[in-house]
């Protein structure tokens, strides 16, 4: 049954979060919110200067002492609340997701559980901080290693993950003792007010957490502020390095997350509708627009034919649609733009050499922002269609006649997120595993995206820096580590030794 729910409605200033409160913008800059399955503005979001930026950085500079020295009981406390809050109120931020992005209720729902999965992983902090100890190490000598938090640390987040991102580093960057300063999408800013909103009620301290919206001017602020000690960046590629760059030329430690092009093997002997099932989820789910959509199908000898037809049999069942209504599987992209940005290489495809077999320009809606999904078959790695990441609903297959074929082009690819391999054999699976460069692998899996306890992240010109994101490297990246060597010595034995300090 057909259940429409309605959007937010009416456009809505969008302002900063500063110290615990709202912050009027007062740069006279501004940015457009749509819902993308209208084609309506519903806001406008303020664009920080750099005074604003120092503003939300000064608070979260004032509230790192107190947070700082918070108990680790105290802070798995607030996390557990915090956790509660998420998830009582889960519904309401997917709805807001919906509105501003244009993803589906059900997959907006899917974005908040999987960010929930990071706050349920810090709330094992306590356990997480551990340090090292070695008793005696020299005589009358205990030497232990402690894991402190930076200071004041900055989010620079991307569209299409206005909740789930954002969660991936102010989770970890909070539990392990810093204080957060967000500049979230201005595509789709809300999300993260109504979670600074959550923050605040679940009992966070104002200044924990802040809001700034905006642009490069507020991001350049950013990277400029002597007293942000780190940056964490998930985005496209171009963005990812000279944020990386920039960054570390200022001393701060950086991650930065970038594009992908994620190739989905699929084996002669794979089952053909799982593999056809699993290539249509990945490649047309949120509309293409997810780091770890699969965009190219690597089809390996004879499977090329039947998997095209099973493919293209199941496209027209997916039902694109508004996404608060909750029969709709595919939503509109994020702007006009965009869909025109994407649906130019469906345009561009056939003078590329590439065969058009399903046309997503054809019967899309014509309010907002909608694009069907496209099938191209016989795509090769030089055209514009294969090297670029296009983030839309346009899948494209490419044949090769061997496995070591198709490992190539994967590790041939600047890029290297996800990658997945679909067959019955495991000694191959095994072999693609061992050999494939990326850094999320599925095996008959298509979205490899890891669960909360490992680290998301991928290899290549899809991450600069040297940590992955939530999970262990999460924590590593958001403390540094301090040892302590200590001795209680009798006074009675004490003398002058100008030699280099030797165990004994
Ligand atoms: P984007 O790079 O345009 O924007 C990301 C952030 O950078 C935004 O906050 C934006 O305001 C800011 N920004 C944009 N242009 C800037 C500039 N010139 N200088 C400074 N800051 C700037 O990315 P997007 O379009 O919002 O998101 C889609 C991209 O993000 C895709 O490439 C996708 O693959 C990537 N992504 C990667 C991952 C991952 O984990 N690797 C996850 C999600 C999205």
């Amino acid at each position: 049954m057909t259940d429409v729910i309605d959007a937010p409605a009416a456009v809505k200033p969008i302002n900063h979060w500063i110290g615990g409160r709202r912050h009027e913008g007062e740069s006279g800059r501004n940015g457009a919110v749509y819902n993308p399955a209208t084609g309506q503005q519903t806001g406008a979001v303020d664009f920080a200067s750099a005074e604003e930026v120092d503003a939300a950085v000064q608070a979260a500079k004032q509230a790192f002492p107190g947070w700082r020295a918070l108990s680790l009981a105290k802070r798995a406390d607030l996390f557990f609340a915090i956790r509660e809050l998420v998830h009582d109120r889960r519904e309401e931020i997917a709805k807001i997701l919906t509105s501003e992005h244009g993803k589906v209720l059900s997959d907006a729902v899917g974005e908040v559980t999987r960010g929930l999965e990071v706050i349920e992983f810090c709330c094992g902090i306590p356990h997480l901080l551990k340090g090292g100890m070695s008793e005696q190490a020299s005589s009358g000598i205990d030497v232990y290693s402690i894991r402190e938090p930076l200071g004041v640390v900055a989010g620079i987040t991307p569209f299409n993950f206005p909740a789930m991102v954002p969660m991936w580093m102010w989770a970890p960057a909070l539990a392990c003792g810093n204080t957060f300063v967000l500049k979230p999408s201005e595509k789709d800013p809300s999300a993260s007010i109504y979670t600074a909103e959550l923050l605040k009620e679940a009992g966070v301290p104002d200044g924990v957490f802040n809001v700034v919206h905006g642009d490069k001017v507020a991001v350049d602020a950013l990277l400029e502020h002597p007293d942000v000690a780190a940056i964490s960046f998930v985005g496209s590629t171009p963005i990812a390095r000279y944020v990386y760059e920039t960054a570390t030329s200022r001393g701060k430690r950086c991650q930065a997350l970038g594009g992908a092009k994620n190739h989905m093997i699929v084996l002669p002997d794979a089952d053909i509708d799982m593999a056809a099932d699993a290539a249509v989820s990945a490649a047309y789910g949120s509309a293409g627009e997810r780091c770890m959509a699969v965009s190219m199908v690597v089809a390996v000898g004879d499977v090329a034919d039947p998997l095209i037809a099973a493919i293209k049999d199941r496209i027209p069942r997916v039902k694109v649609g508004d996404g608060m209504d909750t029969s709709s599987e595919m939503g509109p992209l994020i702007t006009r733009e965009h869909r025109e940005k994407v649906a130019s290489y469906v345009e561009k495809a056939p003078q590329e050499g590439a065969t058009v077999v399903v046309d997503g320009r054809d019967g899309a809606p014509d309010d907002g922002f909608f694009l069907g999904p496209s099938l191209l078959d016989n795509v090769a790695p030089e055209m514009d269609n294969y090297r670029d990441e296009i983030f839309g609903p346009v899948l494209g297959v490419t044949r090769v006649s061997t496995y070591d074929e198709a490992v190539r082009l994967v590790n041939e690819n600047p890029y290297g997120n996800g990658t997945a391999i679909f067959t019955r054999d495991g000694g191959v699976a095994r072999q693609f595993q061992f050999e494939v460069q990326a850094g999320m692998v599925g095996i008959n899996v298509p979205i490899p995206v890891p669960v909360a306890y490992y680290s998301f992240g991928g290899w290549k010109n899809s991450l600069f820096g040297d940590r992955h994101i939530y999970g262990p490297e999460g924590i590593d990246f958001y403390t540094r580590s301090k040892v302590v060597t200590s001795r209680w010595p009798d006074p009675a034995t004490s003398k002058v030794d100008l030699g280099f300090p030797q165990t004994r």
